[in-house]
């Protein structure tokens, strides 16, 4: 079942998921390349500025310029900067649009071919239907963001309606086509290489986040540690990422805050009257800074064959 923390988070993704593709139909933000100018919540940016400077016959048009773009980004960056500094990746975990693309397509290669990601070990036996069932939904995932992208740039109304009636002029059926297949290609085999090192927003939110001792962390009541032989890691199982829910903050530098892992532990530990052993705390709580030891992660394989050799 759903816990309200995880029931939130998927409101606020799919609230965003549905703004990042409706922005550019209502008008609310993209840049116009045939105008050659950017639209914002219905205005257009570059005339509202040569307004505002003809207007004022030159004696505050640096004043305009400053109320009407530069305070407006300076404010929206310095709320990123405190907001990544105290929570971290945020954003990421519930918010983004591309980390939604990641929990997807995670869920559906643990459904289809037994593990969350190509990369992984571990398998359960699976047809050439489930591999085509996979590559079908990413791509129709990977068309739906070219095209969604492909709205921020031209008229998207007219986008659309050429799209429905197949006819796609030669450079915007080239941009959806070439951007698919490189969408494709991150949605099935490099979405969290992108989350980790290739999104500068995610990198400069981890940078933020990784300089405050006090910011909130995932940290593990490592003093109960011993309740973990009896798990089969279902914490790391869970992380959307692919990281050791239980390690030090340093091995959770990409962490996104989803708290996933805390559900699942939660969930493993729901008879315990004590709990879940991962809690978010402002910085790491329950760590012996004396002694900087990792509390080594029980793989789940090797917990597998533990349970073989014990059936044995
Ligand atoms: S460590 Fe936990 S909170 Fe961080 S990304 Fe993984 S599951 Fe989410
Ligand atoms: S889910 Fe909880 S009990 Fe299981 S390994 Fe993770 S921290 Fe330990």
């Amino acid at each position: 079942m759903l816990q309200p923390q995880q029931f939130y988070r998927n409101l606020s993704r799919t609230a965003f998921f549905l703004l990042f593709l409706i922005a550019p139909v209502t008008n609310l933000f993209r840049y116009d390349l045939t105008e050659g100018h950017f639209i914002l919540f219905g205005q257009s940016l570059g005339l509202g500025i040569d307004q505002a400077i003809a207007g004022v016959a030159g004696t505050d048009a640096a004043f305009q310029i400053l109320i009407r773009v530069l305070l407006p980004i300076v404010i929206l960056v310095a709320a990123g900067i405190w907001i990544a500094a105290k929570y971290g990746r945020l954003y990421c975990g519930w918010l983004c649009p591309h980390f939604s693309v990641v929990e997807l397509i995670n869920g559906q290669m643990q459904k289809l071919i037994g593990r969350p990601t190509i990369w992984e070990k571990g398998s359960k036996p699976h047809s050439s239907a489930a591999w085509l069932m996979l590559i079908g939904s990413s791509t129709l995932m990977a068309l739906v963001w070219s095209v969604g992208l492909l709205g921020y740039l031209v008229p998207p109304l007219e986008l659309y309606q050429d799209l429905l009636h197949w006819q796609l002029g030669g450079g915007r059926a080239l941009f959806v086509s070439v951007a698919t297949l490189v969408f494709l290609s991150d949605f099935l085999f490099a979405r969290h290489l992108f989350c980790k090192f290739g999104c500068a927003l995610g990198v400069m939110q981890s940078l933020l986040w990784m300089a405050n001792p006090k910011a909130l962390m995932v940290s593990f009541d490592s003093k109960r540690a011993d309740l973990c032989k009896d798990c089969n890691s279902a914490c790391d199982a869970a992380c959307p990422m692919r990281l050791p829910a239980r390690g030090i903050k340093r091995r959770k530098f990409t962490c996104t805050q989803c708290s996933e892992c805390i559900h699942a532990c939660n969930e493993v530990q729901k008879d315990n009257p004590g709990g879940g052993l991962l809690h978010w705390t402002p910085g790491d709580q329950y760590r012996d800074p004396d002694k900087d030891r990792m509390i080594p992660a029980i793989n789940i394989q090797s917990r597998k064959k533990e349970d073989d050799d014990e059936r044995r």
